[in-house]
């Protein structure tokens, strides 16, 4: 995949739960790195999947990463000399955060973003949207339907089993809540 080497751009890599975000962004952050380039890897302060510092695939590959509350945190935390600024479930941040990717590609720098391009609902999620549209380079990936092992493009929420309804609240106290990848035809919101 060519890249420009003389200016900053955005990059997002977006798909379903299980499509490979993460380990693409671990990917070429782990190749920004053998290049011997200054990199740091942000994450939402909520996400604590597997570990609270690194960014972890479901497959274990993983990467150092600082978990921060606010897209804001980012400029406190790089350097003059950061030349790569990675970012996973980026859909997690406020909207502030497309304003900071294009404004860190304008001093120069590469940003590499992955998230979640649509919620459970199949419907856009938080600011992924609005960074696709800005980004240079997009990648949509898929992962395999648990119910048909075609190619899944959307997340299937379900709460004890069953798929959530649409206006299901966000947490739901005593249920037991799971996600799996599903394609169009076998994605079911009630
Ligand atoms: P994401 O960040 O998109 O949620 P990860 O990079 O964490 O995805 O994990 C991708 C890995 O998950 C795959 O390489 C594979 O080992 C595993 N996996 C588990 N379930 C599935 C599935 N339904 N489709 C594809 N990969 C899956
Ligand atoms: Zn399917």
């Amino acid at each position: 995949m060519y890249r420009p080497v003389n200016h900053g751009y955005i990059e997002v890599v977006v798909g379903p739960m299980y499509s490979g975000k993460s380990e693409e962004l671990i990917r070429r952050l782990k190749r920004a790195k053998i290049a011997k380039q200054n990199i740091v890897v942000f994450k939402p302060h909520i996400d604590d999947r597997y570990s609270k510092k690194d960014v972890v695939s479901h497959s274990g590959d993983s990467i150092e990463a600082i978990p921060i509350k606010e897209a804001s945190s980012i400029y406190d935390l790089i350097d003059e000399d950061v030349q790569v600024v990675g970012i996973d479930e980026v859909q997690f941040f406020d909207e502030e955060i497309v304003d900071i990717a294009v404004d860190l590609a304008n001093k120069g720098i590469r940003v590499i973003a992955a998230g979640l391009d649509m919620d459970f609902k199949g419907e856009p999620f938080g600011p992924t949207p609005r960074l696709l549209a800005v980004a240079e380079f997009v990648d949509k990936i898929q992962a395999i339907c648990s119910a048909c092992g075609q190619p899944a493009t959307r997340s299937q929420r379900l709460i004890d089993g069953k798929p959530a309804r649409y206006d299901d609240p966000i947490i739901q106290v005593g249920a037991v809540e799971s996600y799996e990848a599903r394609c169009r035809k076998c994605h079911v919101v009630k």
